[in-house]
């Protein structure tokens, strides 16, 4: 698959949604992968990359900035405390605020910085004990609590457990952000970013199967 590929896809997807062309964003997700092919999908013209790691990030994306003029970085990982300075100066967004604490740091750091990244709050849907989120019905509190801090909240995030049906996790993600009053849904991955689509997702990660599989460890 290519970048082009893709694209086409996510229209094909949004027209079948009924949704606006153009109206879901696309994240490409870089994570691991080797700058050289990083910089291609660059000079195709895509500008929205996420990242999972503060420090890989901080590594090659000020030179790549550098050379392409306005690109939006999303953090798409685990963000811990320790990293939240660096994150707040260097992303666009952070897909991973999953508890109170790191949302009153950031609330902090933003003050200090002068701006503040557009904020997903991560759900697990599938309420797995290794992976991060908030638990779905803790949902509400948090993100209660990331509006009392005034920060810029801009949706809802998930990671549907491996190896199994998606769609009923982004259908619960879909109505919690309704119940919630929250428009933005980032939700979907390479092989089920077309259903996410459908039900309802505004920004996908996408990342083999634009780039290719990344190498493993
Ligand atoms: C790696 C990653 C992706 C992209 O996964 P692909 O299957 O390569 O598309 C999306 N979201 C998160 C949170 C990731 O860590």
């Amino acid at each position: 698959m290519t970048l082009d590929a893709i694209t086409a896809r996510l229209r094909a997807a949004e027209l079948r949604a009924g949704r606006a062309p153009g109206s879901v964003t696309l994240i490409a997700v870089s994570k691991v992968q080797p700058p050289d092919k990083v910089e291609a999908v660059l000079a195709q013209g895509q500008r929205v990359f996420g990242e999972n790691r503060v420090q890989e990030a901080q590594g090659r994306w000020p030179v790549f900035q550098a050379r392409y003029p306005g690109v939006s970085l999303h953090l798409i990982g685990p963000l811990q405390s320790n990293k939240a300075r660096a994150a707040v100066t260097m992303f666009d967004a952070i897909h991973s605020v999953d508890r109170f604490k790191l949302a009153e740091t950031l609330a902090r750091l933003a003050d200090e910085a002068g701006r503040c990244p557009g904020l997903f709050v991560q759900v697990n849907t599938g309420a797995e004990p290794q992976k991060a989120g908030v638990l779905p019905d803790e949902t509400e509190a948090l993100v209660d609590a990331v509006r009392a801090l005034s920060l810029p909240l801009i949706g809802l995030m998930c990671i549907p457990p491996a190896g199994r049906d998606p769609a009923p996790h982004f259908r619960h993600l879909a109505a919690l952000a309704a119940r919630t009053g929250l428009q933005g849904l980032s939700m979907g991955m390479s092989e089920d970013f077309e259903t996410a689509v459908a039900l309802g997702a505004t920004h996908v990660r996408v990342g083999s199967a634009i780039f290719g599989e990344r190498a493993p460890g």
